[in-house]
């Protein structure tokens, strides 16, 4: 065998598998075909879940001080309503302004330290398993080798070639929508004016704001004090293109041209960036040996979402891996990837194919809509909830127990604990990604349920405030496996804690 798990694709989601899996003992080999790191831009930033799990890996910090912004307040679009999360005093939304460029150079940095081999300008062209081994044929820069490895991750985004190779469906829609985002400098004929409007030579006046056509959306944000005027076109246009090939600035002022009928001369472009979009998911997330991650297993029809949902699969995928890699893994860990991973992406399709229903809408009914919404959401709980959809936060893995905890399948809240040693949170439990029971009661019974696990199993006693169980056995993702209802008696609570760890860390 090469190494352990071979991941193609060099995306978010590779390199946080790579540094995931790393973090386990295992050695992956990434191989990308790009042979440098990529420039078009992509996403603006990242948000949701995935920032707690940051911060419970220690990360945050060094993922803030990247950003290119001062770090907005939690206001977001849904469907062409705005959610103003500012309403909340702790806000379930939040959001990260750092480009896709510098989060994958900050991951491949992560990766790299941890001792990733990752090599760029190796494309792979076809993948084989069998019941032992997985053997891809890869294209490198000294010409065609093979490569074998226990399991192969195909992080190779919307167009996978993994996906393809294994015969995996993809089913789902293609909207037919283009959206254009520029940021421009303009020449001194362009009058930017007080409201934001621009005075084209000409032309006349463009409006600040949203302003729909017969022919598609256009958006403006400009002001006098900065020379970054910023432009969204939105049209109906069945071309599907390639994330990867760059949008020119012919291809904007063409779109601005069809929408608003205006010639805009532009001196500077600052960024420019296309996207269209698409729902869709793979039927599997696994084919024996091969498994699938991040966009290559799901498109979603919205904004701001999808970097997190490849980062939180592949978090959610390394440990399973590395407990196959290690040969511990109880029967059947490695298919709750897909049972957990899929579920997780199907709720995220459900509120990205609700924001198109929202935003396509362009008669007096979808503004009816639209408007209902927003009054809706002007209310506390049902604005909570859209921010627990949006970040991810509400999803409930299945677990296996016929009467589980209410936190069991959940994510892991930061309680804050107080030790022998001092005060601490459950975010600084979880920086070196290893399984940990922490009780937070006086239960020896549960201490001595779980000694036999002692070498994979991290215990911590501690006391907390207002404790929601007796005890939490967390993973290495930070979701919940089984918990102690308080005071559950030791006859009930110690056997299914030995049940739990069976199931999720295998027999000791
Ligand atoms: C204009 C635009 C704006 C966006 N804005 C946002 C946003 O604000 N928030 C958000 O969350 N998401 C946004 N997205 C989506 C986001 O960019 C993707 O979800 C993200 O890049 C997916 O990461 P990934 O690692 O799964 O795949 P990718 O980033 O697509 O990475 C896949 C990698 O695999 C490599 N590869 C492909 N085939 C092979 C092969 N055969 N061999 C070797 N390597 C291969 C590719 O070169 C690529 O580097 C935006 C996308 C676009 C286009």
């Amino acid at each position: 065998m090469d190494t352990d798990v071979i991941i193609v694709g060099a995306g978010p989601t590779g390199l946080m598998l790579a540094a995931e899996l790393r973090s386990a003992g295992v050695r992956p080999l990434v191989l990308e075909r790009q042979p440098h790191r990529r420039d078009t831009p992509k996403a603006g930033g990242l948000g949701g879940q995935i920032l707690d799990l940051l911060r419970y890996r220690g990360l945050l910090e060094r993922f803030e001080a990247a950003c290119t912004d001062p770090i907005p307040a939690p206001r977001f679009p849904f469907g062409g309503v705005h959610l103003d999360f500012t309403r909340l005093a702790d806000s379930p939304m939040h959001a990260l302004p750092l480009p896709q460029q510098r989060l994958e150079r900050l991951l491949e940095e992560h990766a790299d330290g941890l001792g990733a081999d990752i090599r760029r300008g190796h494309e792979v062209g076809g993948i084989t398993q069998d019941d032992t081994a997985v053997t891809a044929d890869v294209h490198g820069p000294d010409g065609p080798y093979r490569v074998t490895a226990r399991y192969l991750v195909g992080c190779d985004g919307a167009r996978s070639r993994t996906r393809d190779l294994t015969g995996i469906a993809f089913p789902g829609t293609t909207y037919p929508e283009v959206n254009r985002l520029a940021q421009v400098t303009l020449p001194d004929t362009v009058r930017v004016l007080g409201d934001g409007g621009l005075d084209v030579p000409g032309f006349g006046v463009l409006r600040a704001g949203f302003t729909r056509t017969g022919h598609g959306l256009f958006g403006l944000a400009a002001s006098p004090a900065s020379e970054a005027v910023s432009l969204y076109t939105v049209e109906d246009e069945a071309t599907e293109y390639d994330d990867d090939t760059p949008m020119t600035v012919t291809e904007l002022q063409d779109s601005l041209r069809r929408v608003l009928g205006v010639d805009l001369p532009v001196e500077k472009t600052l960024r420019l960036s296309r996207f269209t979009f698409k729902a869709r998911q793979a039927e599997r997330y696994r084919h024996r040996r091969v498994l699938l991650a991040g966009d290559a297993a799901h498109l979603f029809p919205a904004t701001g979402v999808a970097i997190s949902a490849g980062m939180l699969d592949a978090v959610n995928l390394a440990w399973k891996l590395a407990a196959e890699v290690h040969g511990r893994a109880p029967d059947g860990l490695l298919d709750t990837y897909h049972g957990e991973r899929h579920l997780a992406g199907a709720r995220t399709m459900l509120h990205t194919r609700a924001q198109v229903a929202l935003r396509r809408g362009h008669d007096p009914a979808a503004e009816a809509l639209r408007e209902v919404f927003s009054e809706l959401l002007a209310d506390e709980q049902p604005l909570r909830r859209m921010g627990a959809l949006l970040a991810g936060g509400d999803i409930r893995y299945p677990v296996p127990d016929a009467d589980p905890h209410p936190l069991a399948g959940t994510f892991a809240p930061d309680l804050t604990l107080h030790t022998d040693q001092g005060v601490t949170g459950v975010a600084e439990l979880m920086r070196p990604a290893r399984p940990v029971l922490l009780v937070l009661a006086d239960r020896a019974d549960l201490c001595e349920a779980a000694r036999d696990w002692r070498q994979r199993v991290d215990v911590r006693t501690a006391e907390t405030g207002d404790r929601p169980a007796d005890a939490l056995l967390i993973r290495p993702d930070a979701h919940i496996a089984w918990a102690a209802a308080v005071d559950e008696p030791a006859a009930t609570a110690a056997p299914a804690l030995r049940q739990a760890l069976t199931t999720w860390f295998g027999t000791p």
